[in-house]
């Protein structure tokens, strides 16, 4: 039986996707990669202009990064870190110490970003109580925001996505405006001063507001978050899962934003693509209040199966060692600027655009509200072989951080081809 897409839909339920009309969707069953491409069942190839869902950061078959994985499995592939330890997930933290932003890491490890951010709030929630002040409980966060989809992470999100019918399974935070708007961290910081005795942490995605939409804030404006924080003591936490890793040109967008936090989410980009890990970050001083008495109750009673699995750590540790030796942070910078031209020539000028935002390599391209826009244009950009997936009615550019302008070329001529043919 070679009819994937049936086999596809008759057993596999996929993750924001309405299930009914998925094989009318057009999606690409893949079966291989090769570099910036994938292969579907039928051998046809496309550029992979999303990082399949922003996680792929040097391209897919990486040999060095296939090579750690090997060899990792001929050691062992998992072994509990509870109450034990694994060589390359020492390692990997230790690769890790000097370049997070976060004084003196600790690294809480588990698998999907959603998790890192519940481990991140639980932890904050928790640091107050070990010291013996039970009324720091709620939460800050922006307008717009987006931390997954985990009840405590979906808490903290600005919304939208079809999740309202969550709402009452929603603990309430404190919200901020979203970035889009100028005064949004000065108005942050003044609801932060005056609820600080209620608040753990203020729960920020450094630079850009990924699922929002690619929509960034200027760097400076994250001062007046860290001064209040600074402060008032209370916990900063960044997550950066989707900015981790390189994507917006500096290993960790906290570095341009000149922020220090106390807790800092990774995800996504943590293994090149490969597998999935995360890692709540917290500093030592924040660290350091959960220590006491053996099966005490300053004890963090949290963990996961898969907690710091080792095939992950080693392809994660392999993955920044090449960071450094590829100088991939360059060629993000480099190819950014390309990209913002080819934009600025083809696609801004557009009728059917209304703004292209671009950080590093995360771009979103927003079309003007129309009948389901987005999900057309990255359609017809498929047909052309490159696969894209919109954010409502932005088209979200995320390539690989590896790639060369060719594929940048590729990508906008199919983005402007996709648009021209859609809103004529
Ligand atoms: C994707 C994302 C998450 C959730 O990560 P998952 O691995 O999908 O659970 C959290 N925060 C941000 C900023 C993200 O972009």
């Amino acid at each position: 039986m070679t009819d994937w897409i049936a086999r596809d839909e008759a057993r596999v339920w996929h993750g924001f996707t309405q299930m009914s009309t998925y094989s009318d969707n057009q999606p690409i069953i893949v079966e291989r990669a090769e570099g910036h491409e994938l292969i579907d069942v039928n051998g046809k190839r496309y550029l992979d202009a999303i990082s399949s869902l922003w996680v792929t950061t040097l391209g897919h078959r990486v040999p060095e990064l296939d090579a750690a994985v090997v060899e990792q499995l001929g050691k062992v592939a998992h072994s509990t870190l509870l109450g034990n330890g694994n060589r390359v997930v020492i390692e990997l933290a230790e690769a890790l110490t000097p370049l997070v932003p976060v004084e003196d890491p600790r690294f809480l490890f588990a698998s999907d970003g959603a998790a890192a951010v519940e481990q991140a709030l639980k932890i904050a929630f928790q640091y107050w109580i070990n010291q013996g002040i039970t009324t720091r409980s709620t939460y800050l966060a922006f307008g717009g925001a987006y931390h997954g989809d985990t009840v405590g992470s979906l808490s903290l999100g600005g919304g939208g996505f079809g999740t309202d019918m969550f709402d009452p399974l929603r603990f309430p935070v404190l919200r901020a405006p979203g970035f889009a708007d100028p005064d949004a961290f000065v108005t942050a910081a003044k609801l932060l001063r005056a609820r600080a005795d209620d608040i753990a942490a203020v729960v920020v995605e450094p630079l850009v507001q990924g699922a929002a939409g690619i929509i960034s804030a200027p760097p400076e404006e994250f001062a007046h978050l860290q001064e209040a924080c600074d402060d008032t003591g209370v916990l900063l936490i960044c997550d950066e899962v989707a900015t981790g890793f390189g994507r917006t040109g500096t290993l960790f967008a906290s570095e341009r934003c000149a922020l220090t936090p106390d807790i800092m989410a990774l995800g996504k980009g943590i293994t090149g693509g490969y597998l999935p890990l995360s890692a709540t970050v917290t500093s030592g001083r924040v660290a350091t209040e959960f220590l006491g008495e053996d099966l005490g109750a300053k004890t963090l009673y949290h963990g996961h199966s898969y907690q710091g699995n080792a095939l992950a750590a080693a392809v994660a540790l392999r993955h920044l060692e090449l960071i450094e030796e590829w100088d991939v942070l360059a060629n993000v910078r480099a190819r950014s600027e390309e990209l913002g031209a080819m934009l600025d020539a083809a696609i801004a000028p557009l009728d059917a655009v209304k703004d292209v935002r671009l950080e590093g390599l995360m771009c979103g391209v927003e079309l003007h509200p129309g009948d389901k826009n987005g999900r057309r244009v990255c359609a017809a950009a498929v047909e052309r072989g490159v696969l894209l997936r919109p954010l409502g009615d932005v088209v979200v550019l995320m390539p690989h951080l590896t790639v060369r302008t060719e594929h940048l070329e590729r990508i906008v001529e199919a983005l402007e081809g996709a648009i021209l043919e859609v809103c004529p």
